[in-house]
């Protein structure tokens, strides 16, 4: 480690220009620990995708800004970004059927 950044989320992200595989130094790789920056990475170090080497890899930019984490919007939405995957889901497909309901009814009224 070479890097004082304690923050993996303050380090830039690198794309394989060949592939358009993202290394992301929050989540690491199959050998890499998480938290690694991109410039620590081995000098052997190739893309997993593609076996480029790393020097076709070029930064784009930390995930701060670019993609907003799921946390800052958590307080959005009445409370809908808090609920898990499960609970989510039912409600989509909830809404979903009471629409395919009301249209329905619409339906049985005009005929
Ligand atoms: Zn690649």
């Amino acid at each position: 480690m070479t890097t004082q950044i304690t923050d993996p989320t303050q380090l830039d992200r690198y794309e394989c220009r060949t592939c358009g595989y993202i290394y992301e130094p929050t989540r690491g790789e199959a050998v890499v620990a998480a938290g690694t920056a991109f410039e620590d990475l081995p000098a052997a170090w190739k893309c997993p995708v593609c076996s480029s080497p790393s020097s076709r890899f070029k930064s784009i930019g930390p995930k701060v800004g670019t993609v907003a984490g799921f946390e800052e919007n958590a307080g959005y939405g009445w409370g809908v970004n808090l609920l898990n995957p499960q609970a989510k889901n039912l409600l989509i497909f909830g809404a979903l059927f009471l629409g395919f309901a009301f249209f329905m009814s619409i339906y049985f009224l005009s005929s």
